[in-house]
């Protein structure tokens, strides 16, 4: 077996009983990516984490996590994963869960830098019990990097974070991986997916529709947005060709572009009585909403990364 890529999935397929989480899937990731997975509720995420963990097995098609299959030993040793269900026990302490899990590893983080690294100082003799949500989820974050692993799988990591907390989690992420140790990070927060990602999969009914950095991606739907209130006729931007999509409801115009001057002066020449212009950069969530839409999923976009 090869170890190419970190993650090789081919023309995978999984379901439950008569329910398609991922079909005809493929996807190779190589070391030192950051993946973040994104895509509605039921895409197929968790799915496709679990089958990488070796928790769930794949119905057909063939998946190797460091070329061997998932859930062997040499491939538990060298992943950390962090899911949304964690059953961990809730009578030991922070400080004893972190003892007993680097008995696990070979090369294990230290104790202290674990509890420095997700910021656990003062909390080392508290039940796992007696934690609120974001410091239980502090606690399996340090559990997730505990061996130091060359895989990291991260299941919305910052759901129970106060801001803070999320922005330090954010700066912890993106300061541990790259280079030597691969991301797998499914995420619903796009402002998370932009900070961690620098490959973007967009996960839609059991497949990936869009495989593409942020910039690749946002760039999609033009790098710019101007909105303003108007009832100018919109036709006329159709052949715009520096305009990428169009939206207009109830008066309100967003034109997303991919250089903003020329289509502002001609907006402005079309209704000088505008209101509440504005220009700012394309986000990802304008990209991800856009690729989304009914008109588009039954399309796949794929750019190189
Ligand atoms: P996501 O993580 O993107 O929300 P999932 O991988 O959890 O998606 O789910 C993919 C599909 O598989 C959904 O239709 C979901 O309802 C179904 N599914 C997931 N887990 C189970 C399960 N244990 N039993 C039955 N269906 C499941």
């Amino acid at each position: 077996m090869n170890e190419e890529f970190v993650v090789d999935a081919m023309n995978i397929a999984k379901s439950y009983n008569n329910i398609t989480a991922l079909t005809d899937f493929s996807l190779q990731v190589s070391r030192g990516q950051r993946c973040v997975l994104l895509g509605p509720n039921g895409a197929g995420k968790s799915t496709f984490l679990n089958l990488v963990l070796g928790v769930l097995s794949v119905d057909q098609g063939s998946l190797t996590v460091f070329g061997k299959t998932p859930g062997h030993i040499s491939v538990r040793r060298r992943t950390g994963s962090m899911l949304q269900i964690s059953g961990i026990p809730s009578t030991l302490t922070v400080r004893e869960h972190l003892k007993l899990f680097r008995t696990y590893y070979h090369q294990p983080f230290s104790t202290d830098e674990l509890v420095h690294i997700a910021r656990l100082e003062g909390l080392e003799r508290r039940t796992f019990g007696s934690l609120s949500g974001g410091q239980q989820q502090r606690l399996n974050f340090a559990l997730a990097l505990c061996g130091n692993p060359k895989l990291l799988i991260l299941d919305e990591p910052s759901t129970s974070h106060d801001v803070e907390t999320r922005l330090a989690l954010w700066d912890e992420v993106d300061q541990l991986t790259g280079t030597e140790r691969t991301l797998l990070l499914a995420t619903h927060n796009l402002q998370e997916a932009e900070k961690l990602g620098d490959r973007i999969l967009i996960f839609h009914n059991g497949r990936v529709i869009a495989d593409s950095s942020p910039e690749k991606l946002r760039s999609m739907i033009g790098t710019t947005e101007i909105s303003a209130q108007t009832n100018v006729n919109v036709e006329v931007f159709e052949s715009n060709q520096q305009v990428k999509r169009i939206e207009h409801v109830n008066s309100h115009l967003k034109l997303y572009v991919t250089e903003a001057e020329s289509t502002v002066s001609q907006l402005l020449q079309l209704d000088p009585n505008l209101k509440n212009l504005a220009v700012q950069p394309a986000s990802l969530q304008d990209a991800y909403l856009h690729l989304l839409a009914p008109t588009q999923v039954d399309e796949h976009y794929r750019t190189s990364v």
